[in-house]
């Protein structure tokens, strides 16, 4: 996995580890960026999948890194897993409506994402699973059931023995929220009349690429400010992370107060998201004036 991925992966693989009776310290590995840099270089993940060659069960990255906004080359990833004999799975909480995903033809074993990010469905909206579908078939996979995977037409027989649904919903433990399912239901209709991912990753391009010439443009020393997201379009989605070396907290609470809503990770980084559904080009321009003004300070 890499190293300093969102909590609740970190939390998951050390518990799971745990279970299989195993030691986090010595079955999980990590993967850091070289020094000097901030984000994975995707010849250095593949060359660690070879290294552990097959001792290696399972990889499970961010499919956009939620810190540094890099995406992975998740193709790569999982042939290079493939090829060693691991499987390979993604949290794509940051990835969701934000790239476009093509997870089958990534040939990917399995996926989760939440919807409250790029998806709007609201904090602790329902989640979404995607397994591929050669293991549609696969009762005898071993997982941790509930009620709700249970295979529908039988479900309510309340018998002893669980034999899963067919394809992912097999995996789901129990009723959907109704309510969240209803909110999340209009958040997909918003992406689904604003023509789905094409155009939204058409716009988002340019957008992401707008508010990095006009932080470029400031021609801040590195000493000051860093934007730590990959510079080429295809390795990031909306955001971007600027590495705020001196009062970065300060920064950030100028912008929130001035409107410009952002979020703040601690030690020193500010996320800037542009989001094609529902910011413009103008507030993009607001944005690069705001940071004009306090970088002439
Ligand atoms: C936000 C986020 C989550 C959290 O999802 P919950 O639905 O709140 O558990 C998980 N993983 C990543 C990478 C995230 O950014």
């Amino acid at each position: 996995m890499e190293g300093g991925a969102f909590p609740s992966d970190q939390y998951a693989l050390e518990t799971q580890v745990k279970l299989h009776g195993l030691d986090p310290d010595d079955a999980i590995v990590e993967l850091v960026p070289r020094a000097g840099e901030h984000t994975l270089r995707t010849e250095d993940i593949i060359a660690k999948i070879n290294e552990l060659g097959e001792s290696l069960c399972t990889i499970i990255m961010g499919g956009i890194n939620y810190y540094t906004g890099q995406v992975y080359d998740m193709a790569a990833i999982t042939q290079a897993g493939h090829a060693v004999g691991a499987m390979v799975g993604f949290d794509l909480a940051h990835a969701a409506g934000n790239i476009p995903l093509h997870l089958h033809d990534w040939d990917v074993d399995f996926a989760c994402w939440c919807t409250y990010k790029y998806l709007n469905s609201g904090p602790g909206g329902v989640a979404g699973a995607f397994v591929h579908e050669r293991y549609a078939d696969r009762p005898d996979l071993l997982r941790l059931a509930g009620w709700w995977g249970h295979d529908a037409a039988a479900r309510f027989q309340m018998r002893k023995g669980f034999q899963p649904s067919r394809g992912a919903e097999g995996w789901q433990l129990s009723n959907g929220a109704v309510l969240t399912l209803a909110v999340h239901e209009a958040g997909l209709a918003m992406h689904e009349a604003a023509g789905g991912m094409e155009p939204l990753r058409r716009k988002s391009e340019l957008l992401t690429g707008y508010l990095e010439f006009l932080i470029t443009r400031l021609d801040l020393p590195a000493s000051r400010l860093e934007i730590i997201t990959p510079r080429d379009p295809a390795q990031r989605g909306c955001q971007l992370s600027l590495l705020v070396h001196q009062n970065g907290r300060d920064l950030f609470e100028h912008l929130m107060a001035v409107g410009v809503i952002g979020d703040w990770r601690e030690p020193n980084v500010i996320r800037l998201a542009p989001v094609p559904l529902y910011n413009t080009f103008e507030d993009v321009y607001r944005v690069g004036e705001v940071l004009a003004q306090w970088a002439s300070q």
